[in-house]
């Protein structure tokens, strides 16, 4: 723990003048108004704050002197390793300079603000716009191939009337008199004081006296517009885009948000996708697998897919063909075209297909059928095997 004297930037025997002007510089310096999410002057803003307390107060000053921060611990509720909070370094900055307009020139020269703009430019007053989801359904086929896409959104632009100013006038802006521009009061809740959003500015520490008239002082407007993306060849169900800018305009004029749309792909009737291979099961009947055959598979090209399917194939036998599958996201290459080929057994025969098909079973050999062969005398066999061995 540093010293509290060094802390403040004072020396031992000095006056509680010089001690609240230098605990006054330093606070305003840490202020978190002044550093918006900045954890290390939040830091030294208790660390100044925590050192004031004691110096302000002769008796914890002097317990201080004596014992050091460990004679402080009497004064603070008992608790050893106190640790300020940032609401008790707050009340602290309020209860020295509540009354005070210390927020004057807080903001570089009272509300004249920088950039060519005459309404300042307080910490809280301007936000950042909220990001947008939007949901896009793309088809099979415009997933493989990429799409250009047209949305229409009903979004907060820049009031143009304002340029997000909130006002026009040149004093349309006044510090907020309820807080003196730091955007939070203390309310006393039975022994405990608490920081508040003031009620009065909502926390903006300033108030529009004179708003803009086209958007009501918002500083933005709601505007219906259209908005052109391409979705990329390769694209999948679950993916998002990120059209950055393309969310809302934040309150007085902030930074747009980004706008995220999340993509789904429909479901093919014929085609699935895995990864970025395209699936096709193809029915083929007995004799076409039996014999062999040549097929052409209409495809999302401009030619149809010619494959050969060769004899004796299997009913669920894979074949790839090369490159006509999504193309990757992620740099070069493209997936494959998977067909799966299912042997379709033969119904409705007529009289003459099955004379010959049981005619062509009195000719069938232990050849034709490797996997049929002595298959079920090898499943008896294994269940004589296990209950023998039991
Ligand atoms: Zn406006
Ligand atoms: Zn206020």
């Amino acid at each position: 723990m540093a010293d509290y004297y060094e802390i403040i930037g004072v020396a031992k025997d000095a006056s509680q003048d010089d001690i609240k002007k230098a605990y006054r510089k330093k606070a305003l310096q840490f202020h978190p108004d002044r550093n918006p999410g900045d954890p290390t002057a939040e830091k030294k803003f208790k660390e100044v704050s925590e050192a004031y307390e004691v110096l302000c107060d002769e008796k914890k000053r002097q317990a201080y002197d004596r014992y050091g921060s460990e004679g402080m611990h009497s004064y603070a509720g008992g608790h050893p390793g106190h640790q300020e909070t940032m609401e008790e370094a707050l009340r602290t900055f309020m209860g020295a300079f509540g009354g005070e307009s210390i927020f004057e020139g807080m903001f570089g020269g009272g509300f004249s603000g920088q950039g060519g703009g005459s309404y300042g430019e307080g910490p809280s007053r301007v936000q950042p716009g909220a990001s947008k989801r939007i949901n896009v359904t793309v088809s099979f086929a415009e997933a493989l191939k990429g799409v250009d896409k047209e949305l229409s959104l009903n979004n907060y632009i820049l009031c143009e009337t304002c340029k997000g100013n909130r006002t026009t006038s040149s004093d349309g802006v006044k510090r907020c008199p309820r807080c003196g521009g730091s955007g939070h009061v203390f309310e006393q809740r039975g022994f405990f004081s608490m920081s508040m959003t003031c009620p009065q500015c909502h926390g903006e520490g300033e108030i529009i006296t004179q708003p803009c008239t086209s958007c009501h002082g918002e500083g933005r407007t709601k505007q219906k517009r259209r908005v052109n993306f391409h979705v990329p060849p390769g694209i999948d169900s679950g993916m998002r885009l990120k059209l950055p800018g393309y969310g809302d305009v934040g309150i007085g004029g902030g930074p747009a948000g980004d706008l995220f749309v999340y993509i789904t792909v429909e479901p093919h009737e014929f085609f699935e996708r895995q990864g970025n291979d395209i699936v096709l099961e193809l029915p083929i009947s007995i004799g076409e697998a039996a014999l062999g055959c040549k097929k052409e598979i209409p495809s999302f090209g401009t030619q149809a897919i010619k494959i050969a399917i060769p004899e004796g194939i299997q009913s669920g036998k894979t074949l790839r063909v090369r490159g006509e599958g999504f193309p990757s996201l992620q740099g070069s290459g493209k997936g494959d075209l998977q067909v799966k080929v299912i042997v379709e057994t033969p119904t409705n025969l007529t009289q003459r297909q099955r004379e010959i098909l049981e005619e062509f079973s009195k000719l069938e050999s232990a050849n034709n059928f490797p996997k049929k062969k002595g298959f079920i005398e090898k499943l008896k066999d294994f269940f004589v095997g296990a209950k023998s061995g039991s």
